[in-house]
């Protein structure tokens, strides 16, 4: 990378993780993330936004100005995208950044800008920065068009629950400034995109390099009247911050000596004042919020994003992993998770797959149940599918192996989604952002679920055990058919006795006598698994 820039980067701001901000101009806070394949344009439009909206430091300038002509792709001209581009040098070189967070502000607004790298081995990279971000510019170059990465990338941003698009249709100049380019991948990406549940989509006509509809409309596009890219980014309403029920997953037993025990972690939502009655999940044990400790000291509340250690008005067992509610809950007894998964590691995953769950913080064995179906990449359609390979996102259902508590990702984002994890090796496998949580229990679980997923059941009739119970029967038969008369031919026609006959006479049973099949036990209803969204 240019030396000269890295020496002239300065530190980047200190910003909250979520929730309301302390800015101290008191203006809104808007998180975005810029994405799209690689040479589209996307940091040549972060480091022109942050040039137009002097977020560049003087001595910032002076380097991108010697920079652009020994580096530049621009001739003599400024070429924006290297304010940014230190950072991918580094991300190729494999250090440490996985997600470059830029920082600048308007007099309306502060912004923060996720710049993830667009090549496909970085889709891990990618869906960390979406997850975060309130809206996404998505890339398009004119003259290519909505391509394979575009719809990942869409289906990706929809996973992790982004509500706004910006499609940056962008160098426009080399498709001639022409509006029926920019119309026809307009309405080409709008029916694609309408599987995906977003709140809006916004087409803007870009030459990211000139600046063209970055802060200003640009001359050479008079027919397009709608905002700039910075009007938008000023006047999105992000989707406000879900804040439900208090939730404190356990991080740490904090027991420095026989007379202290507090519980640390993270407020993931809600609220809560000592002396509330609470909730220790999944087990149910009831107690009371005596202390709300801090580094500054005790307070009297703690809300989402504090980082606090609670003490109990009782010797309750707590451990790390468990998650702390108000008010009285019952236990909750582990049923499956309905989840939208997205694989970032090279292991194919299947159902069958013995897996862990890292979710809040919590790490429980699960097992892979059903795969209900695999976005494509071509349409965003769902298709059938056997597995899922890295990249792929479909949605399954989970059933955890032992007591976890779990939200649907629109209740808590942190314990609504979870990662992946090979019991073996520890690599990361897949995300997962659950859609829904049943909490039948294992034994109260009427149905296998091969038995209420057919398809699953087709996809490896091999391995179901009353095949296998059956084979051996009809094995059986043969070998008694070989001992009573000596011969191979009795042999065989007692196997094929057992083999023919017996299906023959269930399949009479079931016609002429059926048996009646047990109604569900109680508990909720398995999640629907063609639901909305992806
Ligand atoms: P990224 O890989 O998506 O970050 O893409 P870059 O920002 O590095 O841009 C790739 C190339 O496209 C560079 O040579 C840019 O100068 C060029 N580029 C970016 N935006 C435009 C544009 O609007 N018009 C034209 N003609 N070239 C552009």
């Amino acid at each position: 990378m240019p030396p000269a820039l890295l020496a002239a980067r300065r530190p980047e701001p200190d910003f909250p993780e979520a929730g309301a901000l302390p800015d101290p101009a008191g203006r809104s806070l808007l998180r975005f993330i810029t994405c799209g394949s690689v040479d589209d344009g996307k940091s040549t439009l972060l480091g022109r936004l942050l040039w137009e909206t002097g977020a560049v430091y003087e001595d910032q300038a002076d380097a991108l100005a010697r920079d652009s002509e020994r580096f530049g792709t621009d001739g003599k001209n400024r070429d924006y995208a290297l304010l940014v581009d230190g950072l991918s040098a580094e991300r190729e070189q494999g250090i440490t950044i996985d997600v470059a967070y830029r920082y600048f502000a308007t007099p309306r607004r502060a912004f923060i800008a996720a710049d993830t790298p667009g090549h496909e081995q970085y889709t891990r990279n990618m869906a960390t920065g979406a997850s975060t971000a309130d809206a996404a510019i998505l890339l398009v170059d004119a003259r290519k068009g909505v391509l394979p990465q575009t719809r990942r990338h869409s289906s990706i941003v929809s996973l992790v629950g982004v509500k706004d698009v910006i499609l940056a249709i962008n160098k426009m100049d080399l498709v001639g400034f022409d509006e029926a380019v920019f119309r026809r991948i307009e309405s080409e990406y709008r029916a694609l995109a309408a599987r995906l549940g977003f709140r809006s989509i916004h087409a803007l006509p870009l030459v990211a390099r000139d600046g063209d509809t970055l802060t200003r409309h640009s001359g050479r596009m008079p027919w397009y009247g709608g905002p700039t890219l910075l009007d938008l980014l000023e006047t999105l309403e992000p989707a406000l911050p879900v804040d439900g029920r208090f939730y404190l997953p356990v991080q740490w037993v904090n027991r420095p000596n026989a007379d202290f025990r507090g519980f640390s972690g993270t407020v993931a939502s809600g609220q809560i004042r000592v002396g509330d009655p609470v909730t220790i999940l999944p087990q149910g044990r009831a107690s009371r919020i005596a202390e709300i400790l801090t580094p500054e000291g005790a307070r009297d509340a703690a809300r989402g994003g504090d980082a606090v250690t609670v003490t109990l008005a009782d010797e309750t067992d707590v451990a790390r992993g468990d998650v702390i509610t108000v008010g009285h809950r019952p236990a909750h007894t582990s049923g499956t998770l309905t989840a939208r998964l997205l694989v970032l590691g090279e292991r194919v995953l299947a159902p069958g797959d013995r897996l862990l769950a890292k979710l809040g913080m919590a790490t429980v064995p699960v097992r892979f149940e059903t795969l209900a179906h695999e976005l494509s990449v071509e349409d965003l359609s769902p298709q059938p599918a056997r597995h899922l390979a890295m990249n792929g996102i479909g949605k399954a259902i989970l059933r955890p192996e032992a007591p976890l508590f779990a939200l649907p990702y629109d209740e808590c984002k942190i314990l609504g989604s979870f990662l992946l994890i090979d019991p073996t090796t520890h690599a990361t496998l897949a995300m997962g952002i659950i859609e829904a949580v049943s909490s039948r229990s294992r034994e109260a679980s009427p149905q296998r679920s091969e038995d209420a997923h057919p398809r699953r059941a087709r996809l490896q009739p091999s391995l179901r055990p009353e095949r296998i119970r059956s084979a051996i029967t009809t094995l059986l038969f043969a070998v008694a058919g070989f001992l009573l008369t000596g011969t191979l031919a009795g042999a065989l026609i007692l196997a094929a006795l057992d083999g023919i006959g017996r299906p023959l006479l269930i399949s009479l049973q079931e016609r002429f006598w059926p048996v009646e099949k047990k109604p569900a036990l109680s508990g909720a209803p398995e999640p629907g698994l063609d639901g909305g969204g992806i």
